[in-house]
């Protein structure tokens, strides 16, 4: 297979910034505002966003963390990520929540995220935040924050490393 390498650290780290940015300014700040990543890599991205958010505005951004594989199973999770940012599921009634994934792809994923948070409370709104968009939507779900539009083939794949839990920090896309 084929493999481009399509965003390196540095694309991801200004991606990662901007829609940090992109962020305070839709919303004017993140009074009431929690970001909720979605199971491996969405969890990461959650909190890098969280971290520059806290820079730049010098407050406290909590994150949260959503396992859908569970949540298909009947079995729904959120549990606090973070020390002095813990996340309780009465906590998002009322709060705008911001859902971080890596790649947005049919949309089934994020519908299944938006059931669990509607489960648990009553949001009162759910964004959607995700570094790579590839496209192919079976459902309407659009993002509100994109790190790349990325016009994938089905038979493409995207691979997403993040340092957390790979060597390095890069977006690739493979080609069968
Ligand atoms: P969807 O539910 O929108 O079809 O797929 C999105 C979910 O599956 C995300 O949680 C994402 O991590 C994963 N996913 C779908 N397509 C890809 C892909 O090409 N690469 C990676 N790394 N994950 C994908
Ligand atoms: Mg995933």
């Amino acid at each position: 297979p084929e493999k481009h390498v399509i965003m390196d650290e540095t694309a991801i780290r200004r991606a990662l910034t901007r829609i940090a940015h992109e962020i305070l300014e839709k919303n004017k700040g993140v009074d009431d505002t929690i970001m909720i990543g979605i199971r491996t890599r969405g969890i990461y991205l959650a909190n890098r966003i969280a971290e520059r958010i806290r820079d730049i505005e010098g407050v406290p951004m909590p994150v949260g963390e959503l396992d859908i594989t569970s949540y298909r199973d009947d079995r729904v999770r959120i549990q606090s990520a973070g020390s002095a940012s813990a996340l309780r599921a009465p906590d998002i009634q009322d709060k705008r929540v911001i859902l971080c994934d890596d790649v947005l792809y049919t949309g089934r994923t994020v519908r299944a995220a938006m059931d669990a948070l509607i489960d648990l409370g009553r949001p009162k709104m759910i964004q959607l935040a995700v570094l790579v968009d590839r496209g192919h939507r079976e459902l309407p779900i659009r993002p509100d924050y994109v790190g790349k539009n990325v016009p994938t083939s089905k038979l493409e794949q995207i691979e997403v490393r993040m340092n957390e839990v790979d060597r390095n920090d890069e977006v690739v896309i493979i080609q069968q």
